[in-house]
């Protein structure tokens, strides 16, 4: 009788039978699958020598500091509504006590700051405004591509973006140049995959000869994906495989990449904590320099200390590079908890050490 491998229980039990004799480290590079991982409780059911490493994937781990300080200070100044996805509202700047530290804070003090979930909502806002609407973007590509369409389709012309977006493979490409990395093997984030194509993940295998999976977020996809890479590990013959195909095509959505290259250059973007990686961030592209809020408004300066790094004792750098788990850093759970962040990754949804808290991992006493 042939196996059912359709199950995730199917696929566990093949993880569970592989003669994995020496430790592998996997790195989960998206927020969305390390949330899925934990929510599942998969870490829990593997063989004790696997180790799931969350990666980079959570652009708002990974907003630079500036960008942010930039954000509350046009939005404190009082000339726009500035909106943002909810999660960025409530990230701390480095900002000296008394001072006003986070998007939220600003709105607190009567700036005028909305989240919204949708660009489709930054234009409805504009469009029934008198006053400028700025929208903070902060985002992968599966992010950006919709401001892209945005952009491409057309605008009220008192809307403008203020882009903080990133590519995500360079900085995977960084983190595997550096040999302190120290992975085995890589699962390639499915949504960003199914705009730019499973082939742009190619390169891990290619270049570092590590294996690759693009995976979906169900158990059954996470577990296909880490089955496959742990086949490559042991068979010592890395290749990429699409354990996502039903969402991923080869060569991703071309509308939306067509869209990305209307409206945005590539270009070299600083990384918060990480430093510039090159080419690695959107910038509008000329045309579109009328609805970029740099063009179009004059910044001040905030007050701040350590601009432009993650707070001081915060690890999230380390965190976002696989160097560290959350549990590793010394605030985890104690100053640092969901309802009193200290860096970034314990506010966003997709930041490592806030899925581990709710989670339930808890800081050794
Ligand atoms: Fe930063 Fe808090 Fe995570 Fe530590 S626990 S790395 S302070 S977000």
């Amino acid at each position: 009788m042939r196996e059912d491998f359709t199950t995730a229980r199917a696929w566990l039990e093949r993880i569970q039978a592989l003669p994995i004799e020496h430790p592998v480290a996997v790195m989960n590079v998206c927020g969305g699958h390390e949330r899925s991982l934990t929510q599942l409780g998969l870490r829990g059911v593997l063989p004790s020598n696997v180790k799931l490493i969350p990666g980079p994937g959570c652009p708002v781990c990974v907003c630079p500091e500036e960008d942010l300080a930039d954000a509350i200070a046009l939005a404190l100044s009082g000339q726009v509504t500035l909106v943002a996805f909810g999660d960025m509202l409530r990230v701390p700047i480095n900002a000296p006590k008394g001072e006003v530290r986070s998007l939220a804070e600003a709105r607190a003090k009567g700036a005028d700051v909305r989240p919204i979930s949708s660009p489709q909502e930054a234009v409805a806002l504009a469009a029934k405004s008198e006053k400028p609407v700025v929208f903070f973007v902060a985002g992968f590509e599966t992010t950006t591509a919709p401001v892209a369409a945005m952009l491409a389709q057309g605008v009220p012309e008192n809307l403008s973006v203020l882009l903080a977006a990133r590519l995500t493979w360079p900085a995977v490409d960084a983190l595997l140049r550096d040999p302190e990395a120290r992975l085995d093997a890589l699962i390639a984030p499915g949504h960003v995959a199914a705009v730019m194509g499973a082939n742009e993940w190619g390169f891990v295998a290619e270049k570092y000869h590590l294996p690759v999976a693009v995976a979906g977020f169900s158990a059954n996809s996470l577990l296909a994906a880490l089955y496959s890479v742990l086949r490559q590990t042991l068979a010592g013959k890395p290749f990429l495989d699409n354990c996502y195909a039903e969402l991923v095509a080869p060569e991703g959505n071309k509308r939306a990449q067509a869209l990305l290259a209307e409206v945005m250059d590539v270009t070299d973007a600083n990384w918060r904590g990480i430093g510039v990686i090159p080419r690695s961030g959107f910038a509008l592209r000329a045309e579109w320099r009328r609805h970029d809020a740099r063009e179009r408004f004059e910044f001040s300066t905030l007050p701040r200390r350590h601009a432009g790094e993650m707070p001081p004792g915060c690890d999230c750098a380390a965190v976002v590079l696989g160097k560290k788990q959350p549990d590793q850093c010394r605030l985890y759970g104690k100053a640092c908890t969901p309802q009193n962040p200290v860096g970034p990754c314990m506010v966003s949804d997709e930041g490592a050490c806030h899925i581990w808290w709710q989670g339930g991992t808890r800081a050794a006493a």
